[in-house]
């Protein structure tokens, strides 16, 4: 049921109240800087640097000792698996402004930027402390996803002496979802307009040849021509000896699952649901991101043996997908 005008200015008049409140009290983190969860993170991230790890490589840098990495930030203040709870209770301002679009129908949520600065290196022992303000809201926009508002949040993560070591904002769409058509029947579906495709991925200078080789049946992995280390995703320069020179070989398309995620919301036009987003490891020793297709979700294992095709969406659009090899 669409708003009225008058409920509309009712909702924004609400809403606009929130933009300048704190989401709630700072909170600390949970642990001080420490180097087991640097280790892991760069584990995780596959970040070599031995400033983040090897005591000795670190203290002959510039740092004089370990620091974390900066894009660590947000780590040091992760609330855990209690961030679960909250939007059906809300339990801070974020959460009841998120309710009260929700309760207008603003059901919708979507991720659309974030941007980050840091102003020092964090090293073991520093404690982070973080808080969040309700930086905007946005006029109400019409978007691809639906009618909604731009919320904007802004953190800012200070340390033991209150001074500020690095900021992040985050927008998210908040907003009503696009009515879905309803089915054509037989002498209707001409009328229909045609079935919405997948969201096609970024191509640019560094990528587009890569999906250019899908679209010949391949599955592509580039290799540097200096060293003939191979890497995906694509990109200009090889991280083992820095050149800049490469070719490409095509992948056996043999695998075995790294791990999974089971996608069952949001639900967007032009997917089938479930998706099973599969990390597969190649033979060739290159990790992939694809979906996991003629499986069912109960039935992934880590480690399962997987074969890569190409698959063509009715659009034409080529994408290599897995199944378990037989
Ligand atoms: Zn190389």
């Amino acid at each position: 049921m669409p708003l009225s005008p008058e409920q509309k200015q009712e909702l924004e008049k609400t809403i606009r109240a929130f933009v300048g409140r704190p989401i709630g009290p700072p909170r600390a983190g949970r642990d001080a800087v420490n180097e087991p969860m640097i280790r892991q993170w760069c584990e995780v991230m596959e970040d070599r640097n031995p400033v983040y790890w090897d005591a000795a490589a670190a203290k002959n840098s510039v740092h004089g000792g370990i620091v974390a990495p900066p894009a660590m930030l947000g780590a040091w203040t992760m609330q855990g698996w209690e961030m679960r709870l909250g939007y059906d209770e809300p339990k801070n301002e974020e959460h009841r402004l998120h309710k009260i679009l929700t309760d207008a129908g603003y059901t919708g949520v979507l991720g659309t930027d974030t941007e980050q600065g840091f102003t020092r290196y964090l090293r073991p022992g520093d404690e982070v402390t973080v808080s969040t303000v309700i930086a905007d809201i946005s006029e109400e926009k019409a978007t691809g996803a639906g009618v909604g508002y731009f919320i904007t949040t802004r953190t800012t993560f200070t340390d033991q002496n209150a001074e500020e070591v690095g900021f992040e904002t985050f927008r998210v769409l908040k907003f009503i979802p696009s009515q879905p058509r309803p089915a054509a029947s037989e002498s209707s579906a001409a009328a229909q307009p045609q079935k919405p495709g997948r969201i096609k991925p970024p191509m640019g200078h560094d990528n587009a040849w890569w999906w250019e080789e899908v679209a010949k049946g391949k599955i592509p992995i580039q290799r540097c021509k200096g060293c003939g280390k191979l890497r995906h995703p694509p990109r200009p320069m090889c991280g083992a000896c820095g050149s800049m020179e490469w070719d490409h070989i095509a992948a056996s398309g043999k695998g075995t699952l790294h791990t999974f995620t089971v996608i069952h919301y949001p639900q967007f036009p032009g997917y089938e649901f479930p998706i099973i987003a599969a990390l597969v490891d190649l033979q060739e020793g290159t990790r992939l991101m694809s979906s996991l297709t003629g499986c069912d979700p109960k039935a992934v294992k880590i480690g399962m043996k997987l074969t890569g095709e190409i698959q063509h969406d009715e659009d034409g659009f080529a994408l290599p997908v897995f199944r378990p090899a037989k």
